[in-house]
């Protein structure tokens, strides 16, 4: 097992200087930084292996098709897939919404159907559906959310009815650290043949995700999220959906055959994945996940739920801040206000200090509305944050707190 004080030497980005003081990067909802490893592997790829997949016979060809395809098998596994199969790669977990809400929701619903979301939901998650519904005259629905920040599992009841043709969730949530009860929620509407899109955007970088016992019918995440790199993504489908889905897209690399008279398609996943994919981008993926394994899911849930635990205990000390989202069950992502500090002074002051957080409405504006705040200051952990960094934050806080107080 590697030891917790030198994991942050894996990353080389963290090792500098900003406005003067030692980088504390703390804004990892937004992206992850990337361990050396993955760095180095898509130099190593692009400067040693790079070729066009699948359309080769010659020797960087044929490795570069080997190399991607290894990449999609290093994800299902990662996800506990079916089959390799049933993971599509894509720019990102938006595309990935998009690409559902179009081939899949579209098919499927009629004027009247509802498409059922949650309060908490990042803006991925909402706008496809809307601009689906808007075509297909369907509507979107959102549970209601109690003010911990957790889903009202009696109102996500009672919002199932025989109208509810899909439901769409967020696994965790990117504003509140809130981790949803998802197989619980997924068994409810599975009972009901509701098929399911669980949203892991910010799910699959704190904690073991295992998609066949989760129950779901789609999960999608980025890369980028996830310590790899960023125009990348995955779409998880049961075959069985995937296999009668339309293309999303069209071009090379998803067709059988071609003519003025009409193509047909492949089969899942290359009918979804047309024209040139991230190569490197899924090579690097594969790396991120190789770093994750070999670190393991039991290290990284127990730094990060002492990180979480330390900077509750921290903020929760500070007299002016007030953590928004309490849930039993959170990731380290604590989002907060203070008093009358705008969330972009404070950011801005924590960036003075070289403390990097995210002020803003986290593209989740109505579960801002719910909560009833324009935006909040997040700072967002991983497992390569310490305790050393949550102490500066809480210091540079307090300072922060007197600032606004005279
Ligand atoms: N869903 C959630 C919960 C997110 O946090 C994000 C990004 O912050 C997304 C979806 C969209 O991810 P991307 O911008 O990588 O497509």
């Amino acid at each position: 097992m590697k030891k917790a004080s030198t994991l942050r030497d894996d990353f080389p980005i963290l090792n500098q200087e900003v406005n003067g003081k030692p980088l504390i990067y703390l804004d990892n909802a937004a992206t992850t930084q990337k361990p050396k490893v993955v760095i180095d592997r898509v130099s190593s790829f692009l400067s040693e292996e790079n070729a066009n997949i699948h359309r080769g016979v010659h020797h960087l060809s044929m490795n570069a098709t080997k190399a991607y395809d290894q990449a999609r098998s290093a994800v299902a596994k990662f996800i506990n897939a079916n089959s390799d199969n049933e993971i599509i790669f894509v720019r990102g977990a938006t595309e990935a919404i998009n690409l559902v809400a179009n081939s899949f929701g579209k098919s499927l619903l009629e004027k009247g159907d509802e498409i059922l979301v949650t309060e908490m939901e990042h803006h991925a998650n909402i706008v496809p559906w809307q601009l689906v519904a808007r075509e297909t005259g369907a509507k979107v629905i959102p549970i209601a959310i109690t003010d911990h920040g957790e889903i009202d599992l009696n109102d996500f009841e009672s919002k199932i009815n025989k109208r509810t043709k899909i439901a769409s969730f967020i696994h965790v949530s990117n504003a509140l650290g809130t981790i949803n009860p998802a197989k619980r929620m997924i068994q409810i509407l599975k009972a009901k043949d509701i098929p399911v899109l669980l949203d892991g955007a910010q799910a699959v970088a704190h904690q073991a995700v295992n998609v066949q016992d989760l129950g779901c019918d789609f999960y999608v995440f980025s890369s980028h999220k996830l310590f790899g790199p960023d125009g990348m993504g995955v779409l998880y489908g049961r075959n069985e959906l995937l296999s009668k889905m339309s293309p999303y897209q069209g071009g090379g690399d998803m067709i059988e055959v071609v003519s003025f008279d009409g193509t047909t398609f492949r089969e899942p996943p290359e009918r979804f994945e047309a024209g040139t994919p991230n190569i490197s981008g899924a090579i690097g993926l594969k790396e991120a996940i190789d770093y994750i394994n070999d670190l393991g899911w039991d290290t990284i849930e127990k730094i990060e739920s002492s990180l979480l635990k330390y900077c509750t205990e921290k903020l929760s000390s500070i007299p002016s801040l007030k953590i928004i989202g309490t849930a039993q069950k959170k990731v380290p992502v604590l989002s907060f206000t203070m008093g009358s500090a705008h969330p972009h002074d404070i950011a801005t002051i924590l960036d003075s200090k070289g403390i990097a957080v995210r002020a803003g409405h986290h593209c989740a504006q109505p579960l801002m509305k719910r909560l009833g705040v324009s935006a909040t200051t997040r700072a967002s952990l991983s497992f390569y944050n310490n305790v050393e960094e949550i102490d500066q934050l809480g210091e540079a806080l307090e300072q922060v707190s007197k600032i606004f107080e005279n």
